[in-house]
């Protein structure tokens, strides 16, 4: 079995769905008293969430990279990063350390590709919807990629993953209204599935919400996460895909 790395805490709310996911996915594989050799470095996201704000995304590069770095030198296999805005700084700790940094991008791809769905909405953070690094990744995987454009509906969206979702707060008008803005892609972009890529938003928009495939990044992460710790997949090289 090899063992995790992994940078949580952003938020601790879907860091729990980790922690609980895998240890009860690698139980139900391998039964008996088995769970996961895993170790987590819980970031304290009030800090990190300071820096965002203040646009100083090099020190939380610096940060994470340092921490991917102790993971590794704990004893971690590979490293994952339990939050999608956070991979805008992927590249830089992946080159700052000599094990694989598991992209959740590619997790996410993949189970898109497995259920030959192309066009596909995005949500998430302010970041993950308007800069490239999630949406390009995804583009490479093969992915057509729609995000919501105007203005008012991404800080909305943005607004209730860091106001409500990462305080484990879920409220109806934020789903009829994530709900709302899903329907009109499927309506003026003829999406086929809905990426939900942010880690807390699974929380708030199940399967039954909406008539089209939603593809989760947090399961996504969390299945890929069980197949390279129990060696169904070799992690041996880093993921990148230039
Ligand atoms: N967990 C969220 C994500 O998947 C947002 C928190 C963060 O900014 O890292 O993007």
């Amino acid at each position: 079995m090899k063992t995790i790395g992994m940078i949580g805490g952003m938020s601790y709310e879907s860091s729990l769905h980790y922690y609980e996911r895998i240890n009860d996915q690698v139980n139900q594989i391998e039964g008996g008293l088995t769970c996961a050799k895993l170790l987590i470095y819980n970031v304290n996201f009030q800090e990190i969430r300071k820096l965002m704000l203040e646009n100083r995304w090099n020190e939380i590069g610096i940060e994470l990279a340092k921490i991917a770095k102790t993971l590794e030198m704990a004893g971690a296999d590979y490293i994952v990063i339990a939050t999608n805005t956070m991979h805008k700084l992927a590249d830089y700790i992946q080159s700052q350390i000599n094990i694989p940094l598991i992209h959740i991008a590619d997790c996410v791809a993949e189970k898109c590709k497995e259920n030959n769905v192309v066009n596909v909405g995005l949500l998430g953070t302010k970041y993950t919807m308007v800069e490239g690094f999630l949406k390009n990744r995804l583009q490479k995987n093969g992915l057509k990629v729609t995000t919501p454009q105007m203005e008012e509906n991404i800080n909305e969206i943005d607004r209730i993953i860091f106001d409500e979702l990462c305080k484990g707060e879920i409220n109806e008008t934020s789903k009829k209204y994530y709900i709302d803005i899903i329907n009109n892609m499927i309506r003026q972009n003829n999406i086929e599935g809905i990426i939900l890529g942010c880690t807390e938003i699974e929380m708030l928009i199940k399967p039954n919400d909406i008539d089209i495939p939603i593809f989760d990044t947090t399961q996504s992460h969390i299945d890929t996460i069980v197949d390279y710790s129990l060696e169904r997949k070799s992690c041996t090289s880093p993921t990148a895909l230039d």
